[in-house]
Parts: structure tokens; C-alpha cells; sequence
């Protein structure tokens, strides 16, 4: 069984800075199988051995996974220089996980963004090799119609060449000044639903997220929210 750090533990779990978890020992606060221990360098075995802060036993895991309703405004990034990113909208208690987007939604893009510190889902999850199916909701200026549907079932080509995988496209109603479509995709090239539309002469007007997989956007979760993924939910992404 894996051993690590007593501060790193605790400080994953959202317990403090190694600082913070230095001066709790100090204080006695700290109990290891019983015992109080004041170094918290040592070493322990989260899955055998008991830790406790303030009579609290600390359940220690490895790994978080987010659902966040993404809003726009925010880049799909952990750290940018100028910009809010999506992590900053994290709790500190999750922000500890060191989780990390799974893939990328433009700023101004809504809906079903994943956050994990699963390097391996990940992984899966954005090899190309599988083609994760990815659907999206938009809203696309003019009138989508049974061509472009054709199109992008037979593959677009993007401006710089790149022909696309056969992605599914549904009218899901046609008017002006805009059509609402939803998209299904195989593969995530940047920007690649607006320039699939752009292929076709038209502009995205809004995009969300919907499905990653099989797991699905919680229509409950309001815009700029998130939590965690269920076991349900978590086996579906597997
Ligand atoms: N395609 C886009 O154009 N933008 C996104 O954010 C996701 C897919």
C-alpha cells in the first residue's frame, strides 16, 4: 500500500497549507492511530493507518470529479495570466484536489465541463484514438437546413484543411434570425463547432455543452455551479 506525507494528505483534503497543518500538530491537534504526533513529515498509509484532526477522522482519496455548468466569461484553464479561469469558481476544500479541466471550452462557450485530478479518465477521455462523442446545443445565425445536415455528415473541411469526422447534426428548429441545432462530434479540434458552421457559411451564436460521452449536463445544475459526479455518473464516463 501506498504511503505518503503526513502534510500532503492533509493538506489534499483541504486541511491547510503545510504551515497551517504544522502549527494544528503543534497544538496537539493531530492524532495518528491514536497518538498525537507533532512531525508531520512522517510518513502514513492512508488506507491502514487512522488520521485524525480535532477528534475528526480525515477519510483520505485521491481523486475528485467535478460537473461544472460552465458560464461564459471563463477560460478552461487552472492558471491564466489574465483571465478568471473555471477553477477559481472551485471551494478551496476542492481547489486542494488540484483538479484540472478535461478538455477545453471556449470562453464564451457554456455547459458540461468536467474537472478532475484523474490524469488517467482524462486521458481516456480526450485520446483521439477513442472519439469520445461530445454534443453540443447552439444557436446559429440563419437558417440551418437538410445541406448543411448532409455536410457534416459526410465531413466538413475546416479553413486550414482539416477534414472532419463525420459529425451528426439536428434541426432542432429552423427560423430566423437564428436555427437551434444540436451537434454530436468525434473529436475536438479548436474551436471545432464554430468552424464547422463556418464551413457552411454560418456563425455560432451561443454553444453549451451538453453530453461528454454518456454523461450528461444535470439540467439542475444552474450556469456557473458545480458538484461532484455521482458514482453513476462516474462509471458512465469510464
Ligand atoms: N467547439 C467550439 O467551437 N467551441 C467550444 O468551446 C467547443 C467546441
Amino acid at each position: 500500500e501506498k504511503s505518503m506525507r503526513l502534510d500532503r494528505l492533509l493538506g489534499n483534503m483541504g486541511l491547510g497549507t503545510r504551515k497551517d497543518i504544522k502549527e494544528m500538530a503543534r497544538q496537539g491537534r493531530v492524532f495518528v492511530n491514536g497518538t498525537p504526533v507533532r512531525d508531520t513529515s512522517i510518513h502514513v498509509t492512508p488506507s491502514t493507518d487512522l488520521v485524525e484532526v480535532d477528534g475528526e477522522r480525515v477519510v483520505y482519496r485521491e481523486h475528485i470529479y467535478l460537473m461544472m455548468n460552465k458560464p461564459a466569461g471563463l477560460v478552461s484553464a487552472t492558471e491564466d495570466a489574465r483571465e478568471e479561469t473555471v477553477v477559481s469558481l472551485l471551494e478551496p476544500e476542492d481547489q486542494a484536489f488540484n483538479p484540472f479541466p478535461v478538455g477545453r471550452l471556449d470562453k464564451d462557450t457554456e455547459g458540461l465541463l468536467i474537472l478532475t485530478n484523474d490524469g488517467q479518465l482524462t486521458h481516456e477521455l480526450l485520446s483521439p484514438k477513442r472519439h469520445v462523442p461530445k454534443t453540443y446545443y447552439a444557436k446559429v445565425l440563419g437558417e440551418v437546413n437538410d445541406s448543411d445536415v448532409e455536410a457534416f455528415s459526410e465531413g466538413v473541411t475546416l479553413d486550414d484543411g482539416y477534414e472532419c469526422l463525420p459529425g451528426e447534426l439536428t434541426i432542432l428548429q429552423r427560423d430566423e434570425p437564428y436555427s437551434q441545432i444540436e451537434l454530436t462530434i468525434f473529436e475536438g479540434k479548436f474551436h471545432q463547432v464554430k468552424r464547422m458552421f463556418e464551413a457552411v457559411g454560418k456563425k455560432v451564436i451561443y454553444l453549451q455543452r451538453i453530453r461528454m460521452g454518456a454523461l450528461e449536463l444535470d439540467n439542475d445544475l444552474p450556469t456557473g455551479t458545480y458538484r461532484e459526479l455521482t458514482d453513476e455518473e462516474l462509471q458512465l464516463l469510464r
